[in-house]
């Protein structure tokens, strides 16, 4: 049987059940899902949530299937440590998605009038969002002028029964290719997925050229081919295996304001004119589980950041060969470690980074010896091996994301890198401190209490 996002959570459950909680008691779509995710939180607590009871629908919502590190390594078969590196070497190996004749995704087929947006959970995320929106959603659509095909996670306002928002974003590949059909005088056909194997979803986020096809990353990623079917309204190929399916076409002249939303930058953005998608058709599972993403919070967080980790330390490696590892630890933010071997490449590294991603305007270097996963560790590196009048570089002004709230206009920011790494190399700095590796041997805490604390 192919991995489906049904598998994963069994072998979750199966696992550590302590990461899985199913819910019967009802809730409340609006805010109340967000409001427990968040309570969860308070009390260190990341689990997959199936809430078999959502006020106003007959769907169960999945949600907080990525919030935690450790689960999404899980999928890739490995550690914490080990998975931007699994991430790497599964998606440079891609396998084109293989065309079957149906599948579980077509156990119920709606078209035309039978379909009803308005059945879905309307989850209201925020008070701060302008309506219910669909955030699980990866979307497919394809080049005009090519045919190549293109995956990526667009939110959807729910506008009704027929019809969603869709926030195309500016200068990325769906973008494009909707610029491409519009100036043709054409729709754009687009499918709309929900409910996938976090592999899925990591392969929808990985970061390549226009003309890189998700769906065989995808399959690079599963080490096998994505089943797929035929849409029953556009010629896209439908994961065979998905929960639920939305099928439609973003109309070539058509804005209709969208937003506000409350984003991953913590803050709510304002209404624009955007494109609008009419429904066609929707397939799915009898029994479907609906896929939520919890924007904004650590189910979208951690979820988006090994795949622009996996891009910087191949583009930060490719300047610098000893790059030992990156993390994204908040918002348009890098850490990075490297191996110095001789003065000058921490700059490198930087200049690197910020070529290689242009969400990115904060980048810290360390040495190899600090650990990009321990936050202490990073401030202690800037605060002991750094000299703000030599080791601050700013870049005054270049495109960042239109969602940072502080850039001037939408996107004009300034960028700035901070070398935090020992000068001129770490053998020759200030020695850390040390315990002689034989006494750390040595002493034993069951030795001093006892074995039962
Ligand atoms: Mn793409």
């Amino acid at each position: 049987m192919p991995e489906d996002l049904r598998s994963f959570l069994e072998k979750v459950r199966a696992s550590s059940p302590e990461e899985y909680e199913a819910v019967e008691r009802e809730i409340d779509p609006k805010f109340e899902i967000t409001a427990l995710t968040e309570k969860l939180e308070q009390v260190r607590r990341r689990p997959v949530l199936e809430l078999r009871n959502v006020k106003g629908t007959d769907y169960t919502v999945v949600t907080n299937v990525f919030a935690k590190r450790s689960r999404l390594a899980f999928a890739l078969g490995t550690d914490v440590r080990s998975a931007v590196g699994e991430y790497e070497r599964r998606a440079a190996n891609p396998i084109p998605c293989k065309e079957v004749g149906t599948g579980p995704v077509k156990e119920v087929v709606q078209t035309g009038e039978a379909v009803n947006l308005l059945e879905l959970p309307q989850i209201h995320h925020h008070s701060t969002d302008s309506g219910p929106f669909v955030t699980g959603a990866m979307a497919i659509t394809r080049d005009p002028e090519t045919g190549a095909l293109n995956a990526s996670f667009n939110r959807l306002m729910i506008k009704g029964p027929r019809k969603t928002g869709i926030h195309l974003t500016l200068a990325k590949h769906h973008w494009e290719f909707y610029q491409r059909a519009e100036r043709r005088g054409e729709s754009l056909p687009v499918a709309l997925v929900l409910g996938l194997h976090p592999l899925w979803a990591l392969g929808t986020l990985h970061v390549g050229a226009a003309d890189e096809d998700e769906l065989a990353v995808i399959g690079g990623l599963l080490e096998e081919p994505l089943e797929v079917v035929r849409g029953e309204t556009v010629d896209i190929p439908i994961p065979a295996h998905a929960e639920i399916v939305i099928e439609g076409e973003i109309p070539a002249g058509v804005r209709e304001l969208e937003g506000p939303f409350s984003e991953f930058t913590g803050y709510a953005l304002g209404e624009r004119m955007r494109e609008v998608v009419e429904v066609k058709a929707v397939t799915r599972r009898k029994d479907a589980l609906f896929h939520d993403i919890n924007v904004a919070h650590a189910d979208h967080m951690v979820l988006s950041t090994i795949p622009m980790e996996a891009n910087l330390l191949q583009a930060v490696r490719a300047a610098v060969p000893s790059t030992r590892a990156v993390r994204i630890p908040a918002p348009f933010t890098a850490y990075i470690s490297i191996e110095k071997r001789v003065e000058g490449q921490s700059m490198n590294a930087i200049l690197a980074a910020l070529g290689a991603e242009m969400y990115l305007k904060r980048v810290v270097v360390v040495d190899h010896d600090v650990d990009v996963f321990d936050d202490f560790r990073v401030q202690w590196a800037i605060g002991t091996r750094c000299q703000p009048h030599r080791d601050l570089f700013i870049v005054p002004s270049a495109r960042g994301s239109d969602l940072d709230p502080s850039s001037q206009p939408d996107g004009f920011t300034s960028k700035i890198g901070i070398d935090a790494t020992a000068k001129p190399v770490l053998k020759d700095f200030a020695d850390r401190n040390r315990i002689p590796p034989e006494v750390m041997d040595r002493v034993r805490l069951e030795d001093f209490f006892g074995s039962s604390r």
